[in-house]
């Protein structure tokens, strides 16, 4: 055992006393992956460092909000700053504005912005304030989509839900349940079928702008337009959940990228978070403004939150959105592309079966033949080749998201040195995937 593994195997031990499962989030544990949780102390740049002082080129990027790289200086700094000046007063400030203003300019659908402390705040008064503005209750989701872990949302929810090999979640209320309808992704034909069916009850259709909770899978062309429509042509609204793709994969997000490539569509409601933040809790919804000024204290709909529009969060949104130029996204179109093409390179080689899975920077691998389209085809690759691959990464210094079901994550301090540690890094663990056995 090295030392290494040995100060994370003592810490996650304790961890685990006083924390169930050791962790405050499910995927986190290497439930699905194996072995002991690395467990950080400190971030810079494209790099995280364990307790041990073991130092890896991150891939997670915080799950997204790291997007200009870890603890950027101009973020700090802002972050700081507005620290001294007191660190939440529980009423209005003019940063709140600015941050919702910042968020405006970049998604021109969004004329109102109500600001949160996560994405499962967002998605859950979304969906609140659809079923406020129509009158409606019931709820489209997708099978192999996440939303956070409101009630109701939990069905068929990808990510740290499958990690688990959880159906759904148990505590939730069956009647709740039975309010969302889990349909599969990429058919339209089963979105015209339930409207068809129950159109005059369905509020809205939730719908992650790119799949990217059960690996990266994008939509296919003029799919979220065709579901904008039929939500329109029965009196329903499309919220499109841009928690982890807005301000990430374009300057706006997935919406915005889209509607430079295919038929443009308007969304009735967005949801955003981790970037929007830039490592603290920040979250926001927004979009039209007359379904928006339905939520307290303009309507009737509530929500409310004691940190909302912190202002230390507030600073460090600011500044992220700030820092995130054109010239960012541009590089981090090129890495993906780089990255992306060696691994599949290196699996290739290997003649390990995969797929590379893509939404503008964001990718992921499957471990199949065939081009997922859904949650099925994503849960019948065979995932059991990810686990040695990821541990072969981890063993050179490499940090990938601790499951196959995860997006992988590129900031804009991934330099060619970074980058290069994880090529040289690919041919051991691309030997491991093809070595695996599905036992
Ligand atoms: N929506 C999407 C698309 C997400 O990816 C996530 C989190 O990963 C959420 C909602 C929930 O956000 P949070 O973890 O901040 O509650």
């Amino acid at each position: 055992m090295t030392a290494t593994q040995h100060v994370n195997d003592e810490l996650f031990a304790k961890a685990k006393q006083a924390i169930p499962g050791g962790v405050n989030s499910p995927v986190r544990a290497y439930g699905s992956v194996g072995g002991t949780p690395r467990f950080l102390v400190r971030a810079e740049g494209a790099h995280v460092y364990d307790a041990d002082g073991t130092e890896y080129v991150d891939l997670v990027a915080s799950w997204g909000p790291a997007i200009l790289g870890h603890a950027e200086p101009t973020v700090v700094k802002a972050v700081q700053d507005a620290a001294a000046l007191g660190l939440s007063f529980g009423a209005s400030t003019p940063d709140e504005t600015e941050l919702a203003e910042l968020v405006e300019q970049r998604v021109s659908a969004v004329e109102k912005l109500r600001l949160v402390s996560t994405g499962t705040e967002a998605t859950m008064t979304a969906i609140r304030l659809a079923r406020g503005f129509t009158g409606r209750d019931l709820l489209i989701k997708f099978a192999g989509h996440y939303h956070g872990h409101s009630d109701g949302l939990l069905a068929a929810a990808g990510s740290g839900v499958a990690t688990m090999a959880l159906p759904g979640s148990a505590g939730v209320p069956s009647p709740i349940a039975a309010q969302t309808f889990v349909l599969p992704y990429n058919d339209i034909d089963a979105v015209r079928a339930a409207f068809a069916e129950h159109g005059d009850r369905i509020a809205g259709i939730i719908v992650e702008a790119a799949a990217a909770n059960m690996g990266v899978l994008a939509p296919k062309p003029g799919y979220n337009a065709a579901l904008a429509s039929i939500a329109h042509e029965h009196g329903a609204l499309l919220i499109l959940d841009e928690v982890l793709t807005g301000f990430r994969v374009s300057s706006g997000g997935y919406w915005t990228l889209s509607n430079e490539q295919g038929p443009a569509y308007q969304p009735d409601l967005f949801t955003f978070g981790k970037v929007i933040g830039g490592g603290m809790p920040v979250a926001a919804l927004g979009g039209r403004a007359d379904v928006m000024e339905h939520l307290a204290p303009t309507g009737p709909v509530y929500q409310a939150g004691t940190l909302s529009g912190n202002p230390v969060a507030m600073a460090a949104g600011i500044a992220t959105l700030q820092g995130a130029t054109p010239a960012v996204y541009a590089h981090l179109d090129r890495t993906a592309d780089v990255l992306a093409a060696e691994v599949s390179s290196a699996l290739e080689h290997e003649g390990v079966a995969h797929t590379v899975q893509r939404a503008g920077n964001l990718f992921s691998f499957a471990f199949t033949d065939e081009a997922p389209v859904d949650y099925a085809d994503v849960q019948a690759q065979d995932a059991w080749r990810y686990p040695p691959f990821f541990h072969a990464m981890l063993a050179a210094g490499v940090a990938l998201p601790p499951s196959v079901f995860e997006a992988w994550f590129v900031t804009a301090a991934h330099d060619d040195a970074a980058v290069n540690r994880i090529v040289d890094a690919l041919p051991a663990a691309a030997r491991a995937a093809a070595s695996a056995s599905a036992s």
